[in-house]
C-alpha cells in the first residue's frame, strides 16, 4: 500500500460490503461506457470491471498509475493520468475524451466513484455543466453532504441540493462508517446514487436559473421574498407569490425545484 496523502483525498475503501453496495447502486451492464473518478489502488474498480463494462479510470496521483497499470494487464480497462477537473474543464467534452480514449461512440456513460472530498462539490457541478448527462452518478461522499444532498434527514433545500435535482434524483444508498477505510477519516461517509437524469429546464438557461437559486438563498435567516426582492427590484413578487400559491412569509429552504422552475417561468 502507497502512503496516503492527505492533500489529495486519500482514503481508501477497505470494506467488501460498500464496495459491493456501490456496485449494486451502479447496476452496470457489460454495454454501459463507465468512468471512475480517482481508483486509488484499484478495490473498486477490481469490482467494476468483473461486470465487464467498458472502464476509463481517471487518476491523479503519479504513484498510483503504475499499480493500475499493473491491474490493467489482467483485464482490460483504461487509465488516463489526470485532474478529473482538467478533464472536466477541456473544451472537449468529457464524453468525447472518454470515447476517443476507449475507440467509441457512446452517447452516455455511468460515473461511479469514491471521490476525494475536497472536490466533491466541484465534481458534482462540473458533471452536470456537461453538455451530456450521465445515466447515472453513484458516489462515496461524506454522509453529511449526502444528507444535505438528498434532504433525507429534515426535507430543507439547499443550493447543493436543488444543483442535483435540477438533472436527477438523488437518494442515499448506504452509509459507510469512518472505519471501512485506510487512513479512516474524521467523518462517516455515505453512498449517493443520482438516477432519473434529465435536463428540466434548457442547458442555455442553466445560468440564471442558478442566478435565481443564489440570490434565494442569498440570507438564509432572510423569507425568500426579501432575497428575491434584493436581488431582482423589478419584479413585483407580492403578486407573483400570490399568482403561484407560495407563502410569502416562506423561507428559501422550505420550497422544493417544482416550485423553483414555477418561478424561473414566470420572471
Ligand atoms: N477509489 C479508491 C478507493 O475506493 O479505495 C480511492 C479513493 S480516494 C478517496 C480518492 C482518490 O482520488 C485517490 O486515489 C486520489 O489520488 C484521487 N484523486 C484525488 N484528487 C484527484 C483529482 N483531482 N483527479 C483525479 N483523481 C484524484
Amino acid at each position: 500500500m502507497i502512503f496516503a496523502k492527505k492533500s489529495l483525498g486519500q482514503n481508501f475503501l477497505r470494506s467488501e460490503k460498500a464496495l459491493n453496495q456501490i456496485i449494486e447502486a451502479g447496476d452496470i451492464k457489460k454495454t454501459d461506457l463507465i468512468l471512475e473518478i480517482g481508483p486509488g489502488e484499484g478495490a473498486l474498480t477490481k469490482k467494476i470491471f468483473e461486470n465487464k463494462a467498458t472502464l476509463v479510470v481517471v487518476e491523479k496521483d503519479d504513484r498510483l498509475i503504475p499499480i493500475l497499470e499493473e491491474l490493467s494487464k489482467e483485464t482490460k480497462f483504461n487509465i488516463i493520468h489526470k485532474d478529473i477537473i482538467d478533464m472536466y474543464e477541456d473544451t472537449t467534452p468529457v464524453l468525447t475524451q472518454l470515447n476517443t480514449e476507449v475507440g467509441g461512440s457512446y452517447s452516455t456513460y455511468k460515473v461511479i466513484a469514491n471521490i476525494p472530498y475536497y472536490i466533491t462539490g466541484q465534481i458534482i457541478r462540473k458533471i452536470f455543466e456537461q453538455p451530456t448527462l450521465p445515466e447515472k452518478v453513484v458516489l462515496l461522499v461524506q454522509k453529511e453532504v449526502a444528507d444535505r444532498i438528498t434532504t433525507n434527514k429534515d426535507d430543507k433545500e439547499s443550493l447543493l441540493s436543488l444543483s442535483v435535482k435540477l438533472y436527477g434524483k438523488p437518494r442515499r444508498v448506504a452509509v459507510v462508517p469512518r472505519g471501512a477505510f485506510v487512513p479512516a477519516p474524521n467523518v462517516d461517509s455515505a453512498i449517493i446514487c443520482i438516477d432519473d437524469i434529465e435536463r428540466k429546464i434548457p442547458k442555455e438557461s442553466d445560468f440564471k436559473f442558478f442566478e435565481l437559486l443564489k440570490a434565494s438563498f442569498a440570507h438564509k435567516r432572510k423569507r425568500l421574498m426579501k432575497n428575491l426582492n434584493d436581488n431582482y427590484k423589478d419584479i413585483k413578487w407580492e403578486e407573483l407569490f400570490l399568482k403561484l400559491d407560495i407563502d410569502k412569509n416562506i423561507r428559501a429552504e422550505d420550497i422544493h425545484l417544482d416550485t423553483y422552475i414555477k418561478i424561473f417561468n414566470n420572471i
